[in-house]
């Protein structure tokens, strides 16, 4: 019998990376596209069957068979691989993308949300192996989410569950893509961080990143900017960390978790949130569930979506 592999795909807004990942859950060579949309729904669809037609020419040199394409794509995506809305990706609106694509290539394929992916992997192979209920906290140009209860990914009625970047944590704050006001995105995301540089800066305030050309200030600056004890970029990161605190605190008196897993590009400033985020769930939740729930940073780094989405494949 020929051993099988799995295709995990993570498309995002600007790139797209795809690996095969082994029943073991190790990822080979990571591909990777631009997935810029200006050509539309056909010609991201081509992309995506030459991408993975380059992974099964792959396989087949190692003696192996692909079993299944497992996609993870930003938006709200239905159980049957349908994107309902995707405002990152617009051009995949209302299309079936799961079936589309698995036409094109003539092998089971799923479709499901990317942060629900990032959580699945971590789940099986990273920071949420320990825990049968926890929270992935995706932290990059927004703030994702995804849920694990009992060892399941809980996606909700329509597939919209999770969503813990757009908790109102500032009623009147800063408007939001989404349409309402004061997400947790606006100010917890490296979107987030950087806006709160720059409200501070125009309130005349002074520092390290005041003579910052606008375009080159970026998340990571003020990360390096507060590791040299700069107060400015200190007070944004303290009030990112207190934002995602007031939302855990609600998670953690709502679902009783075991652990919060935070990814994403912008986890690399952990350590600078961490104080705050402990210091709200301390102050706002009940005792036993905010003393039960652990805070970690995930493990598998960008693989996460490309494992949780390849084995989501097999389900
Ligand atoms: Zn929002």
């Amino acid at each position: 019998m020929t051993a099988e592999a799995t295709i995990g795909v993570d498309l995002g807004g600007t790139n797209c990376r795809a690996a095969l990942v082994t029943s073991a859950g190790q990822t080979g060579e990571v591909l990777k596209i631009s997935t810029r949309m200006d050509h539309g729904y056909q010609a991201l669809l081509e992309k995506l069957t030459g991408l993975c037609g380059q992974l099964r020419a792959e396989v087949r040199t190692r003696g192996l068979r692909v079993a299944s394409v497992g996609l993870g794509a930003p938006g709200i995506i239905n159980q049957d691989g349908l994107v309902l809305v995707s405002p990152n990706l617009p051009e995949l609106n209302g299309h079936a993308l799961a079936t589309d694509l698995g036409n094109l290539l003539d092998l089971p394929t799923v479709v499901v949300n990317d942060a629900n992916a990032i959580c699945w992997g971590e789940a099986l192979f990273g920071a949420g192996r320990c825990f049968s209920s926890f929270l992935t906290v995706t932290l990059g140009t927004g703030v994702g989410g995804g849920l694990v209860l009992n060892r399941g990914i809980w996606t909700g009625a329509d597939g919209a569950a999770g969503e813990i970047g757009h908790l109102t944590v500032v009623p009147q704050g800063r408007p939001c893509g989404c349409g309402n006001r004061g997400c947790l995105e606006q100010y917890a995301s490296a979107t987030g961080i950087v806006l709160g540089v720059r409200e501070r800066l125009a309130a005349g305030q002074k520092g390290l990143l005041a003579n910052l050309p606008a375009d080159e200030l970026t998340s990571r600056k003020v990360a390096e900017a507060a590791r040299r004890g700069d107060s400015l970029a200190l007070a944004v990161f303290e009030e990112a960390g207190r934002a995602l605190g007031q939302a855990l605190a609600g998670v953690a008196n709502l679902l009783n978790l075991e652990g919060v897993v935070v990814t994403g590009g912008a986890s690399e400033s952990f350590d600078l949130i961490l104080p705050s985020i402990k210091e709200e769930i301390r102050q706002r939740a009940f005792e036993v569930p905010g003393q039960r729930l652990r805070i970690v940073r995930g493990e598998l780094g960008d693989n996460a979506g490309i494992l949780g989405a390849a084995r989501m494949s097999l389900q």
